[in-house]
């Protein structure tokens, strides 16, 4: 067998805010037998940690708001990487974030023995992403995810399970997610025109149930 060909699978997860990145992770896993590699909260995790390496990043990550180096997410990357079987594919969220990272990922992922096979980019609208999070609530007491228009008569009312007080994090206001929205924008764009050029670009449209998005990204990957 081409050794190649036999190795496990890498795949990309790209979409702004509210395109529902965990749930096609879901997916994957489901079908491809792929562990979730969630950059945001692996690197959220080690800025929690009692280190000075913590200290530091959190501060790049909570105070300065600003993306960590290479160097971090290619050591935070390569971390995750080694948690998975060996022979396990990975589906990969949260990098590359920026140009300059997706060497950093391209290259991790070879030398934990897989072969990178497609980013996969989920496109939503500014407006779509803004509507989508702008409903998401969670309950203070249960911690249950809750949606506005769904779960919720308005965003005063209390949890439907346990009566609790729902709130919204704070950058899940509109305000909030056009800013996120917009950077992820700019520093995503030269990812996405990366493996566009290198034919390793699936867009699927974003404005659609999560199942229906995954029948496309099964389709098009099967
Ligand atoms: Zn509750």
């Amino acid at each position: 067998m081409d050794p190649i060909a036999s190795r496990p699978s890498a795949y990309i997860l790209l979409g702004p805010p509210g395109s529902g990145k965990s749930t096609q992770a879901d997916y994957f896993g489901r079908e491809f037998g792929a562990a979730h590699i969630d950059m945001g909260a692996a690197l959220r995790s080690a800025a929690a940690e009692p280190t000075p390496f913590g200290a530091a990043l959190s501060d790049i990550i909570n105070n300065r708001r600003e993306l960590v180096s290479d160097g971090i997410v290619r050591s935070i990357l390569e971390n995750e990487l080694r948690k998975v079987g060996a022979s396990r594919p990975v589906i990969i969220d949260g990098a590359p974030r920026c140009g300059s990272q997706v060497h950093v990922v391209i290259s991790a992922i070879e030398e934990s023995g897989r072969t990178f096979r497609e980013a996969v980019f989920i496109d939503l609208s500014e407006e779509d992403s803004i509507t989508r999070i702008s409903r998401r609530f969670s309950c203070s007491e249960c911690g249950r995810k809750l949606i506005l228009g769904a779960d919720l008569r308005t965003a005063s009312s209390p949890c439907p399970v346990c009566g609790g007080e729902v709130s919204q994090r704070q950058d899940d206001t509109e305000e909030g997610v056009r800013t996120r929205f917009r950077v992820f924008r700019d520093e995503t764009v030269p990812v996405i025109g990366y493996f566009e050029a290198e034919g390793k670009l699936l867009r699927v449209p974003g404005n659609k149930t999560a199942e229906a998005i995954w029948g496309d990204i099964r389709a098009a990957l099967i």
